[in-house]
């Protein structure tokens, strides 16, 4: 078998922890599989690189940045590769362009467009493991790329597909994919298996076990995805098409995103055209928006609010001060959003009034609300963001009861 493992940041977090990813590597081998290793940085590392362009720049340049991140995967792909020789086995390792990565040039979050699997195709022709900095790419010319927050998933999927790996392991901190969180709510329970359409839900509503793209891509190549604990041997969650699972509850599971801001535009002209105008501008500067909610006053204005992921509210900032389409413009990060994903939503009616009267009977107000055919999303204050996910997760009976 081809198998594909992809080791996150507590996994790799210091020496011992590398070694022993190391171990578990060689066990594959052993079993008499190929093996391409994908890792990402040790645990804080990104966000410790972050915050050093921080100290000399709010809108440090991208192209920068890109080159800047991209060093910490680095650096535990030669550890790792290091490991590995000194234990007697024949590992390389190699950077997202040694590996063929090839993306778009949209830099902190590119976009994987296709995979030159040559280079690790002859390293396994020669036996040997092959370990690829994850998180990384190269562009068309030549630069370095990363593929947004928590993208080394995206890597290893992207790798397994190419390759056409057997399986892809991903190995985390937890041993599989919860209710929810169950750093939040410990008596969420561990989900056997996930359809990837309910798994790319979760992901994209803040389940950051796995990242919503790698799901996509999973989903799209058919590679069979599995996550579980690089600490202990428990069978982890796979992820799988719908047919493939038998019993489905209502609601699956309960997400939380911390990471959301909301702009509020105020007194904008009620016309044919502005929201045209102000989302196609938000595309144009490739800012993700997710909700979005217009009130028609009386007067021939209106109100327009949206959310942005936190990280993208600096730029959409200035877009929207450029763009001068509301003297009265508001933003706020305080705000939280928490989803109920479910694939049988779509049979069932009276799902969301559950949540809605669970949220309101603790007071906790709804600030805005969308749908899509297998969630519910609401945004609340940010500081009852946790308590909205206890609240829900017993309220569609989540709660492990043992
Ligand atoms: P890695 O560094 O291995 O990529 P992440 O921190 O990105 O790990 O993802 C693992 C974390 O995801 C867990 O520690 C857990 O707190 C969090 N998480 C959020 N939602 C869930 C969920 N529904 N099931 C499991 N883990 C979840
Ligand atoms: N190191 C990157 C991050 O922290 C990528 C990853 O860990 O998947 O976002
Ligand atoms: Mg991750």
């Amino acid at each position: 078998m081809l198998i594909v493992q992809k080791y996150g940041g507590t996994s790799v977090g210091d020496l011992e922890r590398i070694e022993n990813v190391a171990k578990r590597v060689a066990r594959t081998k052993d079993a008499g599989n190929d093996v391409i290793v994908v890792v990402s940085a040790m645990s804080g590392e990104t966000n410790k690189l972050i915050e050093y362009a921080h100290h000399f720049s709010k809108n440090p340049s991208p192209r920068e940045m890109d080159l800047l991140l991209s060093a910490g995967e680095r650096v535990t792909s030669a550890l790792l590769a290091i490991a590995l020789k000194e234990m007697g086995y024949d590992a390389i390792a190699l950077t997202g362009r040694q590996a063929g990565i090839y993306t778009d040039d949209v830099h902190t979050k590119a976009r994987i467009d296709e995979i030159d699997t040559t280079t690790m195709q002859n390293h396994l022709k020669e036996g040997k493991i092959v370990v690829v900095a994850g998180f990384q790419g190269i562009t068309r010319e030549g630069e370095v790329s990363t593929l947004g927050r928590g993208g080394s998933d995206l890597s290893a999927v992207a790798i397994a597909g190419a390759m056409g790996a057997d399986l892809c392991e991903i190995y985390t901190d937890v041993d599989g994919v919860y209710t929810t969180d169950p750093r939040i709510e410990r008596r969420a329970q561990k989900i056997d298996k996930i359809s990837y359409d309910e798994m790319l839900e979760f992901a994209s509503m803040g389940a950051k076990v796995l990242q919503n793209r790698s799901v996509e891509l999973a989903k799209k190549l058919n590679v069979n995805l599995v996550t579980r604990s690089s600490f202990n041997d428990n069978e982890g969650t796979l992820i799988t098409k719908e047919e493939n699972i038998m019993e489905q509850p209502i609601v699956s599971g309960v997400a939380l995103d911390k990471n959301q801001a909301r702009i509020t535009l105020r007194n904008i002209k009620d016309e044919p055209g502005i929201a045209a105008k102000i989302f196609s501008t938000l595309a144009d500067e490739n800012i993700n928006v997710d909700m979005i909610i217009q009130n028609v006053g009386q007067d021939g204005t209106a109100n327009i609010g949206f959310t942005v992921p936190e990280n993208e509210l600096e730029h959409a900032k200035n877009v929207m001060e450029k763009l001068e389409a509301s003297e009265n413009i508001e933003f706020d990060s305080n705000i939280a959003k928490v989803s109920i994903v479910g694939v049988g939503m779509k049979s069932h009616s009276g799902v969301a009034g559950i949540a809605f009267s669970a949220l309101a009977k603790e007071n906790i107000n709804i600030e805005m609300i969308s749908t899509s055919e297998i969630k519910i999303s609401m945004i609340v204050a940010e500081k009852y963001g946790e308590l909205a996910v206890r609240i829900l997760h017993e309220a569609y009976g989540l709660d492990n009861r043992s």
